[in-house]
């Protein structure tokens, strides 16, 4: 069973042809374009959707060696997202699954974050059910009790901000690009994590806030940049650092009680965020430290991509869950 996957809910036009689970090919399109803005440009996305789509999809089969002729049914991205990003992917994808003649699969794109986990990939194990997975990105942050492959229940979830959007605003009030999460990443390695500390929200049960952290840093900065104009660039690696360990041990924090309140040891995570060396080492550490088994995505995996789109496509085909022609995009579906 050859399936394609097509995504388009925000700033990455993908594509992807997964056989049987093992990927063929992978091919993503980053736009460029809103780095100069410090954030997606809903306007420019949709544009840059419609100029890439077509090479985009067309590389992925080309890549996968096949013909097009041969794929078995097309999956997409329907939501949540960007809808004029959505809109793109979920037309092309409607037609495209006409002229061939081929069922048309619509996918979750959260729950496509959690499932990338069942991409046949050597060197790592799937979860087995029930499993936790906190999917943190650049618009979510939710912890999930994963029963089945569509069985999922979110047990708690962000009341503000993404911990993506905390790494990108913090990267903002720091004067780095945008996404900052990588740079922050990068640059807290050779910085003390306990140099400076940021409370942590007070936010009750499995649920999460991001806002006030990022208030107490732009405060933090402003305050000591009075002081020393030259503050940030002096102390940048201990700034990142400590950032980092405070939205880490919040991170953390939240799945402790998860595990804890459903007796749930195995632990996945999912998003562009779980791309993170520290949650990374975190959940490491939590091997020994909380008894956890955990399952961390391959990188290419963690932010936007197809192939977690075809491997849900491909999970769907399975059980002959297919949409309907009128099926439409939806900006806030739910998982
Ligand atoms: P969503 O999936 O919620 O719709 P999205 O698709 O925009 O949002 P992803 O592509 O999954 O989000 O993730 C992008 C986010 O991941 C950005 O906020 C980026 O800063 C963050 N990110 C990527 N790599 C890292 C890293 N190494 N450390 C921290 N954050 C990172
Ligand atoms: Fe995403």
């Amino acid at each position: 069973i050859f399936i394609l996957g097509i995504e388009s809910s925000c700033d990455d036009t993908a594509a992807s042809v997964i056989h049987n689970g093992k990927i063929l090919s992978n091919v993503i399109a980053s736009q460029k374009i809103h780095e100069e803005f410090g954030g997606v440009v809903p306007e420019l996305a949709s544009r840059a959707h419609q100029q890439n789509i077509v090479p985009v999809v067309n590389q992925a089969i080309k890549k996968a060696n096949i013909t097009k002729e041969q794929l078995s049914a097309i999956a997409f991205t329907r939501g949540p997202g960007l809808m004029g990003s959505l809109l793109v992917g979920t037309s092309f994808a409607k037609s495209l699954a006409m002229g061939l003649n081929i069922p048309l699969i619509d996918v979750n794109h959260m729950q496509a974050h959690i499932l990338a986990h069942f991409i046949d990939e050597e060197g790592f194990n799937k979860p087995p059910f029930p499993f936790l997975a906190m999917t943190i990105s650049g618009g979510h942050t939710q912890i999930v009790k994963v029963s089945s492959y569509f069985d999922m229940e979110v047990l708690g979830e962000t009341i503000d901000d993404a911990v993506g959007e905390a790494y990108d605003k913090s990267g903002k009030i720091l004067g780095l690009g945008y996404p900052a999460g990588p740079e922050i990443d990068r640059l807290a390695q050779l910085g003390n994590p306990k140099a400076y500390s940021f409370t942590k929200p007070k936010v009750g049960g499995l649920n999460f806030s991001f806002s006030g952290l990022k208030t107490a840093i732009l405060y933090f900065i402003q305050r000591e940049v009075k002081v020393n104009p030259n503050f940030i660039k002096e102390n940048i690696n201990d700034i990142c650092a400590s950032i980092q360990f405070t939205i880490i041990g919040i991170l953390i924090d939240k799945l402790k009680l998860a595990s804890k309140q459903t007796g749930i040891n195995h632990i996945a995570i999912g998003g562009g965020v779980s791309a993170n060396s520290g949650i990374r080492h975190a959940l490491k550490t939590g091997e020994t430290k909380f008894d956890w088994i955990t399952y961390v995505p391959k990188f290419e995996f963690t932010t936007d991509n197809a192939a977690m789109i075809a491997i849900v496509g491909y999970l769907k085909y399975l059980e002959n869950d297919f949409s309907k022609q009128d099926v439409t995009a939806s900006a806030r579906l739910k998982i």
